[in-house]
């Protein structure tokens, strides 16, 4: 992956960026000239690894522990990023889980921990660093927008997911709550944009590629005919935070090989007719 330097001593914050999705955020923003913020819950050796790989080869970062549920802990890391940093200028919202269950059987708890930490996570970050976007304002040598946020949702804020009722509620959630921000912070120039991936390769959804059997019954839903990797996603968040994309606001990009297309009428629908 060829990246330029579209992000030049930009300051990013990537939540659960730890592994997967996030971690490929985060590499390929420094590959592109930001200076990152890797925030994990509480896989330590995945962040160092992280910031080591950044430092060693691109340029700066620094881990910072935080549970993005809590608005204690959201606030005391956007304290401590600025004091790093001074500011940030970008923030992509990706911390996220699953806790599957039939909706029959669906504890509160199991509702509850979902929403907590894919939706009201990403609103806590999300106005967290909003007030800082606010506060500061533009910076003409660094880019044209006061700052970028972007929400890492998934293609189930648009397709219904039986047995995930939870997960597919806070990403629709995410898509309304990212469209409201984009709509309210664009007078302040902040751009805010979501990508949504289909299925791409981490630890959320291991079960679902990892034995060929299983990852055979997932091409099923992918046109494209492959799953993804996190650097399918990367260079999409770091040309959507770029100038390049200066224009762009209360977008979501599908980056899913093309799961939104129906797949099931790929052979023609004759079934339904
Ligand atoms: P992942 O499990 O590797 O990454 C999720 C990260 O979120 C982990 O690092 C985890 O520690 C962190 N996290 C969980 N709870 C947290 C909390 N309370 N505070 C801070 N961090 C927390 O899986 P991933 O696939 O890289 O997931 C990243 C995002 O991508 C998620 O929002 C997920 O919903 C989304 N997504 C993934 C796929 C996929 O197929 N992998 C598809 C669509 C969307």
């Amino acid at each position: 992956m060829s990246i330029g330097k579209t992000l030049q001593d930009q300051i990013v914050l990537v939540t659960g960026a730890s592994s997967g999705i996030g971690k490929g955020v985060a590499v390929a923003m420094a590959q592109a000239g930001a200076k990152v913020i890797i925030n994990y819950l509480s896989d330590q050796k995945g962040a160092d690894q992280a910031v080591q790989s950044i430092k060693e080869n691109l340029g700066s970062a620094i881990a910072i522990q935080a549970d993005v549920s809590s608005e204690d802990q959201v606030r005391e890391m956007m304290q401590a990023a600025c004091k790093e940093f001074g500011t940030i200028d970008i923030l992509v919202n990706n911390a996220g889980i699953q806790q599957d269950s039939g909706f029959l059987d669906m504890s509160l708890a199991g509702w509850q921990k979902v929403i907590d930490v894919n939706l009201t996570g990403s609103f806590l970050c999300a106005r967290e660093a909003a007030r800082e976007f606010c506060r500061r304002g533009v910076v003409r040598d660094r880019s044209r927008a006061a700052a970028k946020m972007l929400f890492i949702s998934s293609v189930h804020d648009t397709i219904p997911w039986a047995g995930h009722a939870n997960y597919a509620a806070s990403k629709g959630g995410l898509l309304m709550l990212m469209k409201s921000l984009a709509q309210e912070l664009a007078p302040h120039k902040v751009r805010v944009n979501s990508i949504s991936p289909g299925a791409v390769k981490t630890n959320i959804n291991r079960d679902t590629w990892e034995s060929p059997e299983a990852e055979e019954k997932i091409l099923n839903l992918i046109p494209y005919n492959r799953v993804a990797e996190p650097d399918d996603i990367a260079p999409v968040a770091v040309w959507l935070a770029s100038d390049e994309a200066d224009y762009i606001t209360g977008a979501t990009i599908y980056v899913d090989g093309g799961m939104l297309l129906y797949p099931g009428f790929g052979t023609g629908g004759e079934v339904c007719r």
